[in-house]
């Protein structure tokens, strides 16, 4: 049995590790096509702080743990083609070296690729790149790139985008010293939470010297002319068609991901949403014995059904089910929640499940605002958690939360509860039953997840004197 996976991160290497677990007989190779095999992409907004000390330090393996589970690693290698018909993909190594390879089962991990938005200057023959300052962000490479600008020490800096990357982004650059202006093309940042919610981070931005600009579209980044105050012009239109201009040193482009699925569109894959690769709860692709895993592929989200959210814990999970499944195995994907969390600077925001607007096709739903203390308020440092609940009305059923509070308020493990919840079907009446940790330090009797919860059924389902008393 010989499994290929395609690609060496989140999702190939979850595919690949979870293959020789189960079956260490099986001939497993990883082809990756840098040098990067297994790098937390995740972390590079703390490399950049320098609160991760080497770039080898993002790695959840080194090259030599991986080889020790028996996993053959052919990094610096591309593959060009995939033949299903004949269970063959061509490589192309970097020395220019061509071959074909047969598999059994073969798993495509190809991820995704930062998205160009139609910025002047960012396209063409003229394009300015790396070289110049100008920045996409996904890879170890461009980590490098970027790098090397940050050495000849910028001392502005223009982020395109203001989702979580681009925060993390601002908090990274401005921690090494860097004045940031971000600018967003929506009325608010983070725009994965409720406007409400956004606005905190916002605020939190400011307060740490972030020139936040939103409702502003960048339209086009050039070289700037001689005496201006960085050497690139960032130009920009506002709501009403104002112009703005800021001369920066350090461009970083920050606008989402698209999925890369060229080698199995080619192949035949059939596609979804954002023009990922379909594939069913096993992970297969539709093709005989090719599998396909992380942000090269659609999403199931457990209550919209097909989607496409590429995130980091969903890759690791949907390898895992690929490999197993690739070596025989019955696993499936349970499904996403689209459960996310950020930090920027002090505060922390996270989300799961839907938003009012997200569920309102399929459901009825209502959201409640609510900002129960993260701790007893008698107890030092005690914040508010800002909260917003949505819920069904028709059946109660809880269907998503969105929190934001200071660090250090448990934000990720609080949105966590909402999430195994919502994965449960619970109601958000339920929530209350939960038998959650309490010392005053930490928590309450009644956890903000309960009180934020309480405040829903207040709000939607507040039964009267009447109902109470029988008749
Ligand atoms: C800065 C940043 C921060 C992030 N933070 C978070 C976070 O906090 N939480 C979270 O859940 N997610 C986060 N993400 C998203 C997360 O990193 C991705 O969802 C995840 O890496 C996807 O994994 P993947 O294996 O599907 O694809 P990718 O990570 O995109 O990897 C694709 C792999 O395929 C290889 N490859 C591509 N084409 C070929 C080919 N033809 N031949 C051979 N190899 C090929 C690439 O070299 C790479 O190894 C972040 C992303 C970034 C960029």
């Amino acid at each position: 049995m010989h499994l290929i996976a395609i690609g060496g991160s989140d999702a190939g290497i979850s595919a690949a590790l979870r293959a020789r677990e189960l079956d260490p007989d099986a001939e497993v190779t990883v082809v990756v096509a840098d040098a990067y095999p297994n790098f937390s992409i995740c972390g590079i907004p703390y490399l950049i702080s320098g609160e991760v000390g080497h770039w080898r330090d993002l790695a959840h393996r080194s090259v030599a743990d991986l080889e020790a589970t028996g996993m053959r690693l052919r990094l610096d290698t591309r593959a060009t083609a995939i033949d299903p018909t004949d269970h063959q993909v061509h490589l192309h190594g970097s020395d220019g070296r061509q071959e074909t390879v047969g598999y059994d089962a073969l798993v495509v991990g190809t991820g995704a690729l930062p998205v160009v938005p139609p910025i002047a200057g960012l396209a063409g023959p003229e394009a300015l790149g790396a070289a110049d300052g100008v920045h996409l962000l996904h890879s170890m490479g461009d980590t490098f790139a970027l790098a090397t600008t940050l050495e000849r020490q910028p001392a502005r800096a223009l982020i395109v985008g203001a989702g979580y990357v681009g925060l993390e982004m601002a908090e990274g650059l401005t921690v090494r010293g860097v004045r940031v202006t971000q600018v967003e093309r929506l009325p608010e940042v983070l725009p994965t939470v409720d406007a409400e919610l956004g606005a905190l981070v916002r605020a939190e931005l400011s307060d740490h010297g972030v020139e936040v600009v939103t409702a502003t579209t960048v339209r086009s980044v050039d070289r700037a002319p001689a005496g201006a105050a960085g050497h690139l012009r960032v130009e920009a239109s506002g709501p009403d068609g104002q112009r703005t201009t800021w001369d920066v040193d350090l461009v970083l482009v920050s606008v989402g991901v698209r999925p890369e699925t060229g080698l199995l569109v080619v192949a035949g894959a059939a596609t979804g949403p954002a023009g990922a690769v379909v594939v069913d709860e096993t992970m297969r692709t539709g093709l005989p014995d090719v599998f396909a895993a992380g942000d090269c592929v659609v999403t199931h989200h457990q209550l919209l059904g097909p989607t496409y959210l590429p995130l980091g814990t969903t890759a690791h999970k949907q390898g895992r089910v690929a490999g197993e499944n690739a070596v025989g195995g019955v696993a499936r994907y349970a499904g996403s929640l689209g459960t996310q969390v950020v930090k920027a600077f002090d505060l922390v925001a996270g989300r799961t499940g839907l938003r009012d607007h997200e569920a309102a096709g399929a459901f009825r739903p209502a959201t409640t605002a609510s900002a129960p203390d993260d701790h007893k308020a008698y107890y030092p440092g005690a914040h508010p958690i800002a909260t917003r609940l949505t819920g069904d009305l028709d059946t109660g059923r809880l269907l998503g939360a969105q929190l934001v509070g200071r660090l250090g308020t448990e934000i990720a493990k609080r949105v966590d509860v909402y999430a195994a919840a919502i994965h449960h079907h619970m109601s958000v009446a339920g929530i209350d039953d939960l038998d959650l940790s309490y010392t005053p330090p930490l928590g309450s009797p009644w956890d903000a997840v309960q009180i934020a919860a309480q405040a829903w059924v207040r709000d939607h389902q507040q039964r009267t004197r009447e109902d109470l008393t029988p008749a």
